[in-house]
């Protein structure tokens, strides 16, 4: 009798910790806000280079080892997985976090503002996360917590994934997604379906973005380098000038899309970011590098794009006599593609989970996310979480990256809730 009203009172206080309503969890989600802010103060105050995140991914281990799941550490360098097996048999649901930090010195006035500095590509530089994955890890975090308080009522598996070098590893180093999956990352077990978020500057504070089908460009990094002759700035016919040649090539590129690519299909976008050359103001230098980025959203105007940058900038070289030698990156991110049949089940999850008039389909977004590996293996989606601060009109808030960028932590509650209710959903089959 002791035994069975032992049982009994286990069972009820389960069942009480466990339920699994849209009330429970929204119930759920305001307890585990103030542990959520907190971790993301602290990990926005102690950000981490990509490939570097030894402090962080500790942290994640050591809650995640807390809750009982069964966690793997290192994977993809500093990565962590966590497994939760839940109390019955079902499917397997995956949610991803991104850990890393950007070489930005941050000016904004949060009392939590990073002051951190590290060393990247041999300079001394200000880190911060501009990216708001400071906010993606605790949310998952907070999710991994509450998801672990009812796992007896759970069909299936829910696999954590704490990921490494979303923002690219350095230069010579693998990282992020593409090494996870090299590592096994699904080895064991593939998941039926994968989750993620962003936080976004320019949609309001907790409105959800999402996009079925391609949402996030295919990026590719390129670098052009100028070989021309050095002599003096007052001989140039002595030598043979890169610098005006590379300037022909910069203005030759933005013909690539605005004269060469059927807009009315595809955007896309050929960046310059970087032109190094030079000593001094009476030197023609040796070579020009420049490097740059290029956007797409379809596999057969990759191709083409890549091909007509690679043609302009050599021949272009050639008809001045110099040479230029072009490089696309090395690990290019695809298109990120959220499964259009996943997408369209998620929103009515979604839409009780931001309200409704805040959530909306959007455009595509230029940005790219290595999270498109993943959605290449598994159906997937991915979504964005707006962090504008109430009042500021979207064309004046800092975009992510920037030294300013804002994360409004209202938005916080909202991440917690969807990625919990959309796994929830998922296993219990009432997502349909
Ligand atoms: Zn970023
Ligand atoms: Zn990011």
């Amino acid at each position: 009798m002791l035994i069975a009203a032992a049982l009994a009172a286990g069972a009820a206080s389960a069942s009480a910790l466990a339920g699994t309503s849209d009330a429970d969890i929204a119930a759920l989600v305001a307890k585990e806000n103030a542990r959520v802010v907190a971790w993301r103060r602290d990990f926005h105050q102690h950000p981490e280079l990509s490939n570097r995140e030894l402090r962080t991914s500790g942290i994640v281990a050591e809650h995640l080892k807390r809750l009982g799941l069964e966690v793997t550490t290192g994977i993809a360098k500093t990565g962590v997985i966590a497994v939760l097996e839940g109390g019955k048999p079902g499917p397997t649901v995956a949610l991803r976090a991104d850990m890393d930090a950007l070489p930005v010195a941050e000016k904004t006035d949060v009392p939590f503002r990073s002051t951190a500095t590290a060393t990247y590509q041999g300079e001394t530089v200000g880190v911060m996360h501009a990216c708001g994955h400071d906010a993606h890890t605790a949310i998952l975090m907070g999710v991994a917590e509450i998801l672990a308080g009812m796992r007896a009522e759970l069909p299936g598996k829910v696999m954590f994934i704490f990921q490494p070098a979303e923002e690219g590893a350095p230069d010579g180093e693998e990282g992020g997604a593409p090494l996870m999956l090299k590592e096994g990352l699904f080895a064991s077990t593939k998941p039926d379906a994968l989750f993620g978020l962003h936080v976004f500057s320019t949609l309001p504070a907790g409105t959800i973005g999402y996009r079925p089908g391609a949402f996030m460009a295919g990026s590719d990094g390129l670098r052009i380098v100028v070989h021309g002759r050095q002599t003096h700035g007052a001989r140039p016919w002595a030598g043979l000038d890169p610098i005006v040649v590379s300037a022909q090539i910069i203005s030759a590129l933005q013909t690539v899309v605005s004269r060469q690519v059927d807009l009315t299909e595809n955007p896309a976008i050929v960046t310059i970011g970087t032109v190094r050359a030079g000593t001094r103001g009476n030197i023609i230098p040796e070579a020009v590098e420049m490097r740059g980025t290029i956007r797409t959203y379809d596999p057969a105007q990759r191709t083409d794009v890549l091909a007509r940058v690679t043609r302009t900038a050599t021949r272009i070289a050639e008809a001045s006599g110099a040479t230029a030698e072009v490089q696309f990156g090395a690990t290019p991110n695809p298109v990120t593609r959220n499964d259009p049949a996943l997408t369209l089940r998620a929103v009515p999850t979604l839409t009780r989970v931001a309200g409704e008039g805040h959530i909306r389909e959007i455009g595509l977004q230029t940005p790219s996310e290595d999270f498109s590996y993943f959605a290449r293996e598994v159906p997937s989606l991915f979504f964005f979480v707006g962090v504008a601060k109430p009042g500021v009109p979207a064309n004046e808030v800092a975009d992510n990256h920037s030294p300013l960028f804002y994360v409004d932590e209202s938005a916080l509650p909202v991440g917690v809730r969807a990625l919990t209710q959309l796994t929830v959903d998922y296993l219990t089959g009432r997502m349909k």
